[in-house]
Protein backbone atom coordinates (compact mmCIF):
# COMPACT_ATOMS: atom_id res chain seq x y z
CA UNK A 1 0.00 0.00 0.00
CA UNK A 2 1.15 3.50 -0.64
CA UNK A 3 0.88 5.24 2.26
CA UNK A 4 2.53 9.41 3.46
CA UNK A 5 6.33 7.69 3.37
CA UNK A 6 6.69 9.05 -0.14
CA UNK A 7 6.59 12.29 1.22
CA UNK A 8 7.27 14.11 4.34
CA UNK A 9 5.39 17.11 5.30
CA UNK A 10 8.32 18.72 7.35
CA UNK A 11 10.64 19.30 4.57
CA UNK A 12 7.44 20.95 2.49
CA UNK A 13 6.17 24.56 3.69
CA UNK A 14 3.25 24.62 5.32
CA UNK A 15 0.66 27.27 3.60
CA UNK A 16 0.09 30.41 5.86
CA UNK A 17 -3.54 30.16 4.72
CA UNK A 18 -5.68 29.79 8.07
CA UNK A 19 -9.69 30.63 9.44
CA UNK A 20 -8.85 34.66 9.57
CA UNK A 21 -6.52 35.26 6.89
CA UNK A 22 -6.25 32.96 3.77
CA UNK A 23 -6.37 33.13 0.34
CA UNK A 24 -9.68 32.53 -0.91
CA UNK A 25 -13.48 32.16 0.39
CA UNK A 26 -16.37 30.63 -1.02
CA UNK A 27 -19.58 32.47 -2.26
CA UNK A 28 -22.42 30.45 -3.42
CA UNK A 29 -24.72 32.79 -5.23
CA UNK A 30 -27.38 29.71 -5.89
CA UNK A 31 -27.35 25.60 -5.12
CA UNK A 32 -28.96 25.14 -8.87
CA UNK A 33 -27.12 23.36 -11.51
CA UNK A 34 -27.75 22.12 -14.71
CA UNK A 35 -25.27 18.66 -14.27
CA UNK A 36 -25.75 16.33 -11.74
CA UNK A 37 -22.00 15.42 -10.72
CA UNK A 38 -21.20 12.47 -8.95
CA UNK A 39 -19.53 13.35 -5.50
CA UNK A 40 -21.32 16.51 -6.14
CA UNK A 41 -21.64 18.44 -2.16
CA UNK A 42 -24.69 20.59 -2.91
CA UNK A 43 -27.87 19.45 -2.88
CA UNK A 44 -29.21 21.05 -6.88
CA UNK A 45 -32.11 22.60 -6.30
CA UNK A 46 -34.60 24.74 -8.89
CA UNK A 47 -34.51 28.32 -8.41
CA UNK A 48 -32.67 28.46 -5.51
CA UNK A 49 -30.80 32.01 -6.69
CA UNK A 50 -30.29 34.39 -3.75
CA UNK A 51 -31.57 37.84 -4.17
CA UNK A 52 -28.76 40.32 -4.93
CA UNK A 53 -28.85 42.23 -1.57
CA UNK A 54 -28.36 38.75 0.35
CA UNK A 55 -25.44 37.72 -1.79
CA UNK A 56 -24.17 41.34 -1.04
CA UNK A 57 -23.95 40.88 2.50
CA UNK A 58 -22.36 37.64 2.30
CA UNK A 59 -19.91 39.01 0.91
CA UNK A 60 -19.65 41.96 3.55
CA UNK A 61 -20.04 39.49 6.23
CA UNK A 62 -16.59 37.37 4.21
CA UNK A 63 -14.58 40.92 4.41
CA UNK A 64 -15.49 41.34 8.22
CA UNK A 65 -14.35 38.06 9.26
CA UNK A 66 -11.47 37.10 6.94
CA UNK A 67 -8.98 38.75 4.73
CA UNK A 68 -8.80 37.51 1.30
CA UNK A 69 -7.33 38.00 -1.83
CA UNK A 70 -9.92 36.01 -3.70
CA UNK A 71 -13.91 34.72 -3.78
CA UNK A 72 -14.35 31.63 -5.52
CA UNK A 73 -18.06 32.20 -6.75
CA UNK A 74 -19.38 28.69 -6.64
CA UNK A 75 -22.64 26.92 -6.46
CA UNK A 76 -24.65 24.88 -8.01
CA UNK A 77 -23.40 26.44 -11.23
CA UNK A 78 -22.81 30.40 -10.56
CA UNK A 79 -23.21 31.03 -14.07
CA UNK A 80 -27.33 30.15 -14.44
CA UNK A 81 -27.97 33.13 -11.82
CA UNK A 82 -29.52 35.62 -14.03
CA UNK A 83 -27.33 38.24 -12.20
CA UNK A 84 -23.89 37.06 -12.45
CA UNK A 85 -22.37 39.56 -14.09
CA UNK A 86 -23.43 41.99 -11.13
CA UNK A 87 -21.86 39.70 -8.65
CA UNK A 88 -18.51 40.06 -10.52
CA UNK A 89 -18.88 43.90 -10.04
CA UNK A 90 -20.19 43.82 -7.29
CA UNK A 91 -17.17 41.44 -5.60
CA UNK A 92 -14.71 43.40 -7.93
CA UNK A 93 -15.77 46.95 -6.87
CA UNK A 94 -15.25 45.36 -3.23
CA UNK A 95 -11.07 45.39 -4.24
CA UNK A 96 -11.55 41.27 -4.09
CA UNK A 97 -10.66 38.98 -6.74
CA UNK A 98 -13.79 37.22 -8.23
CA UNK A 99 -12.87 33.67 -9.69
CA UNK A 100 -15.88 31.94 -11.36
CA UNK A 101 -16.40 28.16 -10.26
CA UNK A 102 -18.45 26.72 -13.45
CA UNK A 103 -19.07 23.52 -15.45
CA UNK A 104 -18.89 26.22 -18.16
CA UNK A 105 -21.69 24.50 -19.99
CA UNK A 106 -23.52 28.08 -20.59
CA UNK A 107 -20.53 29.99 -21.27
CA UNK A 108 -20.65 31.97 -24.09
CA UNK A 109 -18.01 34.27 -25.74
CA UNK A 110 -19.92 37.70 -25.32
CA UNK A 111 -21.13 36.20 -21.85
CA UNK A 112 -17.18 36.05 -21.36
CA UNK A 113 -16.48 39.66 -22.21
CA UNK A 114 -19.12 41.12 -20.07
CA UNK A 115 -17.77 39.04 -17.40
CA UNK A 116 -14.32 40.95 -18.13
CA UNK A 117 -15.80 43.99 -18.16
CA UNK A 118 -17.30 43.48 -14.96
CA UNK A 119 -13.39 42.32 -12.93
CA UNK A 120 -13.58 38.27 -13.29
CA UNK A 121 -9.64 37.54 -12.01
CA UNK A 122 -10.17 33.76 -12.70
CA UNK A 123 -12.43 31.06 -13.86
CA UNK A 124 -12.38 27.63 -12.64
CA UNK A 125 -13.72 25.18 -14.88
CA UNK A 126 -14.89 21.69 -13.29
CA UNK A 127 -14.44 18.83 -16.00
CA UNK A 128 -14.19 15.13 -15.67
CA UNK A 129 -15.82 12.27 -16.86
CA UNK A 130 -18.72 11.47 -14.10
CA UNK A 131 -20.88 14.47 -14.53
CA UNK A 132 -23.12 13.62 -17.28
CA UNK A 133 -22.65 16.14 -19.80
CA UNK A 134 -25.19 15.55 -23.02
CA UNK A 135 -22.57 15.87 -25.74
CA UNK A 136 -19.79 14.10 -23.90
CA UNK A 137 -21.84 11.09 -22.11
CA UNK A 138 -19.35 8.05 -22.13
CA UNK A 139 -16.34 10.32 -23.03
CA UNK A 140 -13.11 9.63 -20.84
CA UNK A 141 -10.63 11.60 -18.62
CA UNK A 142 -8.52 11.60 -21.51
CA UNK A 143 -10.91 12.31 -24.29
CA UNK A 144 -12.60 15.37 -22.36
CA UNK A 145 -9.00 17.11 -23.14
CA UNK A 146 -10.82 18.25 -26.23
CA UNK A 147 -13.37 20.18 -23.86
CA UNK A 148 -10.96 21.55 -21.26
CA UNK A 149 -8.64 22.76 -24.52
CA UNK A 150 -12.30 24.67 -25.55
CA UNK A 151 -12.37 26.41 -22.14
CA UNK A 152 -9.31 27.28 -21.87
CA UNK A 153 -9.15 28.95 -25.52
CA UNK A 154 -12.24 30.59 -24.71
CA UNK A 155 -10.70 32.57 -21.97
CA UNK A 156 -6.81 33.18 -23.25
CA UNK A 157 -9.19 34.97 -26.49
CA UNK A 158 -10.65 37.19 -23.70
CA UNK A 159 -7.00 37.80 -22.36
CA UNK A 160 -5.06 38.17 -19.00
CA UNK A 161 -8.08 36.03 -16.75
CA UNK A 162 -6.44 33.37 -15.18
CA UNK A 163 -7.80 29.69 -15.85
CA UNK A 164 -8.01 26.97 -14.00
CA UNK A 165 -9.70 23.14 -13.94
CA UNK A 166 -10.71 20.79 -11.67
CA UNK A 167 -11.63 17.21 -11.87
CA UNK A 168 -12.75 14.31 -9.19
CA UNK A 169 -10.47 11.86 -8.86
CA UNK A 170 -11.95 8.32 -8.44
CA UNK A 171 -10.50 4.69 -7.44
CA UNK A 172 -11.20 3.86 -11.58
CA UNK A 173 -9.96 7.14 -12.93
CA UNK A 174 -6.55 7.49 -10.87
CA UNK A 175 -4.86 5.94 -13.85
CA UNK A 176 -5.80 8.80 -16.15
CA UNK A 177 -4.19 11.72 -13.86
CA UNK A 178 -1.28 11.48 -15.13
CA UNK A 179 -2.37 12.45 -18.94
CA UNK A 180 -4.03 15.26 -17.23
CA UNK A 181 -1.04 16.31 -15.91
CA UNK A 182 0.55 16.00 -19.02
CA UNK A 183 -2.22 17.64 -20.93
CA UNK A 184 -1.98 20.67 -18.51
CA UNK A 185 1.70 20.75 -19.01
CA UNK A 186 1.49 20.86 -23.14
CA UNK A 187 -0.53 23.75 -22.67
CA UNK A 188 1.04 25.49 -19.52
CA UNK A 189 0.73 29.20 -21.50
CA UNK A 190 -3.08 29.27 -21.31
CA UNK A 191 -3.73 27.13 -18.06
CA UNK A 192 -2.43 28.22 -14.84
CA UNK A 193 -3.81 26.19 -12.07
CA UNK A 194 -4.33 21.65 -12.53
CA UNK A 195 -7.00 20.73 -9.66
CA UNK A 196 -7.70 17.41 -8.54
CA UNK A 197 -10.20 16.49 -6.00
CA UNK A 198 -10.24 13.29 -4.35
CA UNK A 199 -13.68 11.48 -4.42
CA UNK A 200 -15.13 11.34 -0.71
CA UNK A 201 -18.69 10.39 0.33
CA UNK A 202 -20.44 8.97 3.46
CA UNK A 203 -20.70 4.95 2.52
CA UNK A 204 -22.05 1.76 3.79
CA UNK A 205 -18.56 0.41 4.69
CA UNK A 206 -17.70 3.75 6.96
CA UNK A 207 -18.39 1.79 9.79
CA UNK A 208 -19.87 4.86 12.06
CA UNK A 209 -23.37 5.71 13.33
CA UNK A 210 -23.97 9.09 12.43
CA UNK A 211 -25.41 11.50 15.32
CA UNK A 212 -26.71 15.08 14.95
CA UNK A 213 -26.57 16.47 18.66
CA UNK A 214 -27.66 13.32 20.61
CA UNK A 215 -29.87 12.18 17.45
CA UNK A 216 -29.12 9.48 15.17
CA UNK A 217 -29.68 10.22 11.69
CA UNK A 218 -29.85 8.38 8.38
CA UNK A 219 -26.92 10.27 6.58
CA UNK A 220 -28.85 9.33 3.05
CA UNK A 221 -30.84 12.21 3.72
CA UNK A 222 -27.19 13.83 2.17
CA UNK A 223 -26.60 14.35 -1.43
CA UNK A 224 -23.43 13.52 -0.21
CA UNK A 225 -23.84 9.80 0.67
CA UNK A 226 -23.83 6.79 -1.42
CA UNK A 227 -25.10 2.89 -0.59
CA UNK A 228 -22.98 1.33 -2.86
CA UNK A 229 -19.40 -0.07 -1.55
CA UNK A 230 -17.00 2.80 -3.16
CA UNK A 231 -13.48 4.29 -2.15
CA UNK A 232 -13.70 7.41 -0.38
CA UNK A 233 -10.45 7.05 1.38
CA UNK A 234 -7.35 7.46 -1.58
CA UNK A 235 -4.78 9.82 -0.58
CA UNK A 236 -2.78 12.75 -1.94
CA UNK A 237 0.32 10.61 -1.54
CA UNK A 238 -0.99 7.77 -3.87
CA UNK A 239 -2.22 10.57 -6.45
CA UNK A 240 1.54 11.68 -6.79
CA UNK A 241 2.83 8.30 -6.46
CA UNK A 242 0.67 8.00 -9.59
CA UNK A 243 2.10 10.39 -11.47
CA UNK A 244 5.19 9.76 -10.44
CA UNK A 245 4.91 6.59 -12.83
CA UNK A 246 5.31 8.91 -15.77
CA UNK A 247 6.64 11.97 -14.56
CA UNK A 248 9.11 11.00 -11.92
CA UNK A 249 10.66 14.43 -11.18
CA UNK A 250 7.34 15.56 -10.00
CA UNK A 251 7.92 17.46 -6.36
CA UNK A 252 5.43 18.89 -4.49
CA UNK A 253 6.19 21.85 -2.67
CA UNK A 254 3.67 22.91 -0.27
CA UNK A 255 0.82 21.64 1.90
CA UNK A 256 -2.19 22.22 4.48
CA UNK A 257 -2.35 19.39 6.66
CA UNK A 258 -5.14 17.74 8.07
CA UNK A 259 -7.08 19.44 11.65
CA UNK A 260 -6.74 15.70 13.14
CA UNK A 261 -3.54 14.63 11.69
CA UNK A 262 -0.42 16.98 11.06
CA UNK A 263 1.41 14.76 8.34
CA UNK A 264 -1.24 14.69 6.08
CA UNK A 265 -1.78 16.41 2.50
CA UNK A 266 -5.10 17.84 2.74
CA UNK A 267 -3.97 20.69 -0.41
CA UNK A 268 -1.27 19.47 -2.08
CA UNK A 269 0.78 21.75 -4.08
CA UNK A 270 3.30 21.34 -6.82
CA UNK A 271 4.48 24.33 -8.87
CA UNK A 272 6.55 23.63 -12.23
CA UNK A 273 7.85 25.96 -14.48
CA UNK A 274 8.58 25.31 -18.13
CA UNK A 275 7.38 26.26 -21.74
CA UNK A 276 4.62 24.17 -24.01
CA UNK A 277 7.32 22.13 -25.01
CA UNK A 278 9.16 21.37 -22.17
CA UNK A 279 8.74 21.65 -18.30
CA UNK A 280 12.32 22.27 -16.76
CA UNK A 281 11.31 21.85 -13.35
CA UNK A 282 9.72 22.12 -10.24
CA UNK A 283 9.80 24.96 -7.13
CA UNK A 284 11.01 24.39 -3.66
CA UNK A 285 9.41 25.41 -0.14
CA UNK A 286 11.32 28.55 -0.63
CA UNK A 287 9.95 30.10 -3.67
CA UNK A 288 6.28 29.30 -2.51
CA UNK A 289 7.20 30.92 1.25
CA UNK A 290 8.53 33.57 -0.36
CA UNK A 291 5.96 34.30 -3.15
CA UNK A 292 3.22 34.33 -0.21
CA UNK A 293 5.43 36.58 2.21
CA UNK A 294 6.27 39.11 -0.55
CA UNK A 295 1.92 39.08 -1.86
CA UNK A 296 1.21 39.74 1.63
CA UNK A 297 3.96 42.19 2.57
CA UNK A 298 2.99 44.49 -0.52
CA UNK A 299 -1.00 43.75 -0.57
CA UNK A 300 -2.08 42.30 2.67
CA UNK A 301 -3.25 39.44 0.96
CA UNK A 302 -2.04 35.47 1.08
CA UNK A 303 -2.32 34.64 -2.79
CA UNK A 304 -4.06 31.28 -4.69
CA UNK A 305 -4.97 32.72 -7.96
CA UNK A 306 -2.66 34.98 -10.43
CA UNK A 307 -3.25 36.22 -13.98
CA UNK A 308 -1.07 34.77 -17.30
CA UNK A 309 0.63 38.60 -16.94
CA UNK A 310 2.42 37.34 -14.10
CA UNK A 311 2.45 33.50 -14.36
CA UNK A 312 4.42 34.30 -17.83
CA UNK A 313 6.96 35.88 -15.86
CA UNK A 314 9.18 32.35 -15.45
CA UNK A 315 12.74 34.02 -15.99
CA UNK A 316 11.84 36.95 -13.50
CA UNK A 317 11.07 33.77 -10.86
CA UNK A 318 14.66 32.63 -11.55
CA UNK A 319 15.80 35.63 -9.78
CA UNK A 320 15.15 33.81 -6.52
CA UNK A 321 17.58 30.84 -7.40
CA UNK A 322 20.04 31.73 -4.79
CA UNK A 323 16.88 31.39 -1.94
CA UNK A 324 15.68 27.74 -3.43
CA UNK A 325 16.89 24.76 -5.23
CA UNK A 326 14.15 24.05 -7.19
CA UNK A 327 13.96 27.29 -8.97
CA UNK A 328 17.70 26.49 -8.93
CA UNK A 329 17.61 23.55 -10.97
CA UNK A 330 14.77 25.22 -13.45
CA UNK A 331 17.17 28.44 -13.95
CA UNK A 332 20.36 25.51 -14.45
CA UNK A 333 18.53 23.45 -16.88
CA UNK A 334 16.84 26.19 -18.83
CA UNK A 335 20.30 27.99 -19.50
CA UNK A 336 21.87 24.82 -20.74
CA UNK A 337 19.05 24.39 -23.05
CA UNK A 338 19.17 28.04 -24.19
CA UNK A 339 23.12 27.27 -24.90
CA UNK A 340 21.95 24.52 -27.39
CA UNK A 341 19.64 26.50 -28.85
CA UNK A 342 19.34 30.59 -28.17
CA UNK A 343 16.18 30.33 -29.98
CA UNK A 344 14.29 29.29 -27.03
CA UNK A 345 14.74 32.86 -25.56
CA UNK A 346 12.13 34.04 -27.60
CA UNK A 347 9.47 31.26 -26.21
CA UNK A 348 7.49 32.41 -22.99
CA UNK A 349 8.58 30.50 -19.78
CA UNK A 350 5.51 29.79 -17.63
CA UNK A 351 4.51 29.09 -13.60
CA UNK A 352 1.81 26.06 -13.37
CA UNK A 353 0.47 25.14 -10.34
CA UNK A 354 -0.95 21.24 -9.92
CA UNK A 355 -3.44 21.01 -6.70
CA UNK A 356 -4.13 18.08 -5.54
CA UNK A 357 -7.42 17.93 -2.91
CA UNK A 358 -7.70 15.61 -0.33
CA UNK A 359 -11.41 16.45 1.70
CA UNK A 360 -12.75 14.70 4.70
CA UNK A 361 -10.66 11.83 5.87
CA UNK A 362 -13.17 9.55 8.89
CA UNK A 363 -10.38 8.29 11.05
CA UNK A 364 -11.42 5.16 12.91
CA UNK A 365 -11.97 7.30 16.34
CA UNK A 366 -14.61 8.54 15.14
CA UNK A 367 -12.96 12.04 14.30
CA UNK A 368 -13.03 13.61 10.55
CA UNK A 369 -10.13 15.27 9.56
CA UNK A 370 -11.09 18.44 7.88
CA UNK A 371 -8.59 20.89 5.61
CA UNK A 372 -7.15 23.08 8.59
CA UNK A 373 -6.68 26.63 7.31
CA UNK A 374 -9.47 25.73 4.91
CA UNK A 375 -9.57 28.00 1.97
CA UNK A 376 -13.01 27.11 0.99
CA UNK A 377 -15.19 28.10 3.86
CA UNK A 378 -18.20 29.68 3.12
CA UNK A 379 -20.93 31.23 4.74
CA UNK A 380 -24.19 29.79 6.79
CA UNK A 381 -26.17 31.41 9.55
CA UNK A 382 -23.56 34.74 9.95
CA UNK A 383 -20.95 32.31 10.21
CA UNK A 384 -17.72 30.75 8.16
CA UNK A 385 -19.02 27.12 7.94
CA UNK A 386 -16.39 24.03 5.84
CA UNK A 387 -18.71 24.35 2.22
CA UNK A 388 -18.09 20.52 1.90
CA UNK A 389 -20.10 19.62 4.75
CA UNK A 390 -23.35 22.28 4.37
CA UNK A 391 -25.62 19.82 3.96
CA UNK A 392 -25.33 18.79 6.98
CA UNK A 393 -26.20 21.91 8.62
CA UNK A 394 -29.18 22.75 6.09
CA UNK A 395 -30.89 19.47 6.97
CA UNK A 396 -29.53 18.93 10.52
CA UNK A 397 -28.79 22.40 11.96
CA UNK A 398 -25.35 20.73 13.25
CA UNK A 399 -22.09 18.99 11.53
CA UNK A 400 -23.08 15.42 12.17
CA UNK A 401 -20.58 13.02 14.29
CA UNK A 402 -19.25 9.72 13.64
CA UNK A 403 -19.74 7.18 16.49
CA UNK A 404 -17.74 4.14 15.62
CA UNK A 405 -20.03 1.17 15.49
CA UNK A 406 -18.16 -0.82 17.69
CA UNK A 407 -18.23 1.87 20.42
CA UNK A 408 -13.98 2.25 20.83
CA UNK A 409 -12.93 5.20 20.44
CA UNK A 410 -9.51 4.78 20.08
CA UNK A 411 -7.21 8.00 20.23
CA UNK A 412 -4.61 6.37 18.06
CA UNK A 413 -6.71 4.63 16.21
CA UNK A 414 -5.63 6.42 12.45
CA UNK A 415 -7.66 6.09 9.20
CA UNK A 416 -6.26 3.48 7.31
CA UNK A 417 -3.33 3.54 9.15
CA UNK A 418 -1.72 5.55 6.05
S1 LIG B 1 -12.44 21.35 4.54
FE1 LIG B 1 -13.88 20.84 2.93
S2 LIG B 1 -14.49 22.85 2.12
FE2 LIG B 1 -12.58 23.14 3.23
S3 LIG B 1 -11.00 22.96 1.69
FE3 LIG B 1 -11.24 20.95 2.66
S4 LIG B 1 -12.66 19.90 1.31
FE4 LIG B 1 -12.83 22.07 0.82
Amino acid sequence: MITNNILNHRELYRLPWNLSDNAISWLEPTSACNLACDGCYRENVKDSHKPLEEIRREVELFDKLRNADGISIAGGDPLLHPEIVEIVRMIHEMGIKPIVNTNGSTLTMDLLYELKKAGVYGFTFHVDSKQGRPKWKNKNEIELNELRLQYAEMVAQVGNISCAFNSTVYEDTLQDVPELVDWAAKHINIVQVMVFILYRQAVPKLSFDWYAGATKVDMNALVYSDTSARKVDLKSPEVVAEIRKRFSAFTPCAYLNGTERPDHFKWLLTGRVGTKERIYGYVGPKFIEIMQTMHHIGTGKYLAYEKPSLTRKGRSMMLLSPLDKGIRSVAKKYFSSILTNPLRLFKGLHYQSVMIIQPVDFLENGSQSMCDGCPDMTVWNGELVWSCRLEELKHFGCWVRTVPMDGVCNLNAKVNKG
